[in-house]
């Protein structure tokens, strides 16, 4: 039922869509908000092994929106380097499709939150990590979506000098 990107020759490998959503650093998350109003809310985010993490407060509009209809979508655009004389930009993004579910157990809770905690500061240490984690448990709530489909897709001008420079 996901549809086929129309431009193929734009379309990104699996491998890269996995290192751009690896290495960016946030997101847009669409969920169906109140009266069917889309709502796509930033928001930081870890990639594990398919699935994303977030993290959130108890309570809100994303929450409300998952637990009536958890499908979601995430968007993340990793290069938007804009060429003037082109009037295009040269841009690098993936969309995820997917099902939300709110994380009930500690180890799971725990574990992904660890992994955001490694992601957004890789250079503390694990009793960092720890005390930091522990500071916010108790108000946190945990978000995961596993991708159910993914796309990558990046500019024309971008496509075309990949093709150019194709071992
Ligand atoms: C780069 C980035 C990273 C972020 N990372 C996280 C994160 O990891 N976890 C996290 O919980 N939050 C993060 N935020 C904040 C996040 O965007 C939301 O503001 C927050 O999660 C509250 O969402 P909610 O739906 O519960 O808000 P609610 O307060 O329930 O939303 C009510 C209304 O407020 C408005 N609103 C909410 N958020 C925003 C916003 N960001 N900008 C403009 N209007 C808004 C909308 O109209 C929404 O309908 C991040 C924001 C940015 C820009």
């Amino acid at each position: 039922m996901f549809r086929q990107m129309r431009r193929n020759r734009q379309q990104l490998p699996t491998e890269e869509c996995i290192d751009i959503l690896k290495n960016s650093t946030s997101g847009v998350l669409s969920v169906i908000g109140d009266d069917g109003y889309p709502y796509g809310v930033p928001l930081s985010y870890v990639y594990d092994s398919g699935r994303l993490y977030f993290h959130c407060a108890k309570a809100g509009h994303k929450l409300d929106a998952i637990k009536k209809c958890p499908k979601v979508s995430f968007c993340v655009v990793s290069n938007d380097d804009v060429i003037p004389e082109k009037y295009t930009t040269a841009f690098r993004s993936v969309i995820v499709f997917g099902k939300a579910r709110i994380l009930e157990s500690n180890d799971e809770i725990y574990r992904s939150i660890y992994a955001l905690a490694e992601k957004y500061n890789p250079k503390g240490s694990g009793e960092e990590h720890k005390a930091e984690i522990e500071k916010f448990y108790d108000a946190l709530c945990m978000i995961e979506v596993e991708i159910e489909h993914m796309t990558g897709k990046e500019g024309l001008e971008l496509a075309k000098m990949r093709e150019k420079y194709k071992p």
